[in-house]
């Protein structure tokens, strides 16, 4: 019989029955990995608290034929504050969402484990960080470091600094165009027969910057940034339609967030 003692996150639950669970981890070194949770959704479990949606636990976890079962766990955390606030809930739930889409099973991930982490600790206790800023930060720090790093040190075609001027951020492409290459390339006939989809969205100088700051910031520090009020509804966009243009479809979760959110 596999045995594995791992820390992992609880990233999304399923009931199944009325007091087992299934549950899926977040982990760095594996991945994802399903857990069946025998009786975990009685009070009277041992195993309650660290198969809860968000927590993180030691796990021992054993293999009986295709299924990993608990065979102990040591709780850690479950980042009580979300759990006080309908927003901060629904953010987390989105966050992951949206971590599950990348984690695959059996590949280490120490990155994503990492990001994950750090954003439901912000949510659940960084009072002074705006939920949207977090969210956005998340956003496109996942899709950044899960293989769509735009290359924004300058315009794509002409080399231009546009670092203190608007440009422009092709988003299926990874790029940035100044003001003369946007307008030259939408009366291209080659760029518009090529059937890549085309999201041109203008980036201002603070937004810029924050972005290249997401893209280059250690993991522990990637919400060091500020951004005033209009730039920060700018960047909310940016960060969301990036992160969701590339996976290609939208999250529920992320919906219900909107709706809530104040
Ligand atoms: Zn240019």
């Amino acid at each position: 019989m596999e045995e594995l003692e791992i820390d992992g996150l609880v990233v999304r639950e399923t009931a199944a029955g009325e007091a087992d669970k299934i549950i899926t981890l977040l982990t760095a070194e594996r991945g994802r990995i399903t857990v069946s949770g025998k009786g975990v959704s009685s009070l009277r479990s041992k195993y309650a608290a660290s198969a809860q949606m968000f927590a993180y636990s030691t796990f021992l976890l054993r293999r009986r034929s295709k299924y990993w079962y608990i065979a102990d766990a040591f709780f850690i955390d479950n980042f009580m504050e979300l759990r006080y606030d309908v927003e901060k809930l629904a953010l987390a739930n989105y966050v992951c969402d949206a971590a599950c889409e990348f984690a695959q099973e059996e590949i280490e991930n120490a990155e994503l484990m990492s990001l994950t982490l750090n954003t439901l600790w912000a949510i659940a206790n960084k009072k002074d960080i705006p939920l949207e800023r977090i969210r956005g930060a998340f956003e496109f720090r996942l899709a950044a470091q899960e293989g769509f790093m735009p290359d924004l040190s300058g315009c794509a075609v002409c080399g231009r600094d546009v670092s203190g001027e608007d440009s422009t951020l092709d988003v299926m492409n990874g790029r940035l165009l100044c003001k003369k290459c946007r307008t030259l390339l939408e009366n291209d006939p080659e760029y518009l027969a090529d059937e890549t989809a085309k999201i041109l969205i203008r980036v201002s100088p603070p937004v810029l910057a924050a972005l290249r700051f997401l893209e280059d910031a250690p993991q522990k520090r990637f919400l060091s940034f500020s951004l005033d009020k209009p730039e920060q509804s700018l960047f909310g966009v940016i960060a969301e339609r990036y992160l969701l243009n590339h996976i290609e479809h939208g999250f529920t979760s992320l919906e219900y967030y909107k709706k809530v959110r104040t």
